[in-house]
């Protein structure tokens, strides 16, 4: 009798990824959007390296994660992928991430992007970084109000360090197409609005919304990179999240 080793199954990543390729390409045909505008980030927190690893090598270039501490744990055994960090930062994680991604996408005060500009001066590097906005007002959620994106950006494009390239958005949870649109058209106006206003020179051309079950909806509203994770890697096990999963 031969014993088998545990080969983890990945097929489902690919299949799934396939299916989310073709709707955004479908969701570019009907309104009028060209593919290379729209950007896939395959968002990982949870996810295993095997299962990461098996989407970038099915294409996948970028991916998000919330956590400094899972990525920072899963980064040596990942094929070599752009990050972006995606979940709220604390300031007293700052100096473990910076350098280590490409993008931080929630910036979401005055205080951490200092914390982030001292972080990048030491290690002499620039970041990319986005504005997160709290486009519902939800009590629950990060981000500044859309009221104050516009001063808020300003303020965030002039720290030396930092490189302002757009705005990033969770909006509220709905079932009806018509709000979720409605959310992602006001994010629209308003990176639009704050791309013609920014009094430093940074280059603002992204818009980072819609995931797993809005991305279409974001699509039509002008989103140019969609954060998709449980579409492509199924549904989240959180179970062994609380303490970092062992690898
Ligand atoms: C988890 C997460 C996503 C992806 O969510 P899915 O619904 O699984 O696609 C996108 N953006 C942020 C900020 C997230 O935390």
């Amino acid at each position: 009798m031969t014993e088998k080793w545990p080969v983890p199954d990945t097929a489902d990543v690919e299949a799934n990824l396939s299916r989310v390729r073709e709707r955004i390409a479908a969701a570019c045909a009907r309104y009028g959007r060209k593919e290379e505008d729209v950007t896939l980030l395959a968002v990982t927190k949870t996810v295993s390296a095997e299962r990461i690893n098996r989407a970038v090598s099915c294409g996948v270039t970028k991916i998000g994660e919330n956590r400094v501490q899972e990525y920072l744990q899963k980064q040596p055994l990942l094929l070599p992928v752009e990050a972006h960090l995606i979940g709220h930062l604390q300031t007293n994680k700052v100096g473990q991430i910076v350098g280590k991604v490409a993008m931080i996408q929630s910036v979401d005060s005055l205080h951490l992007a200092a914390a982030i500009q001292k972080a990048a001066e030491k290690i002499g590097v620039r970041v990319d970084i986005l504005a997160e906005v709290n486009v519902g007002g939800e009590e629950s959620k990060s981000g500044v109000s859309p009221e104050e994106a516009e001063e808020f950006c300003n303020e965030l494009s002039a720290f030396p360090a930092l490189n302002l390239r757009g705005l990033m958005t969770v909006p509220p949870i709905s079932d009806s197409e018509v709000k979720k649109r409605q959310y992602f058209s006001r994010m629209s106006q308003l990176f639009i609005d704050i791309q013609g206003k920014i009094r430093h020179n940074n280059t603002m051309n992204i818009l980072s919304m819609g995931m797993s079950d809005d991305y279409v909806e974001a699509i039509a509203e002008g989103s140019t990179m969609v954060r998709i994770g449980s579409a492509i890697f199924g549904k989240r096990d959180y179970s062994h999240s609380v303490s970092v999963p062992k690898l």
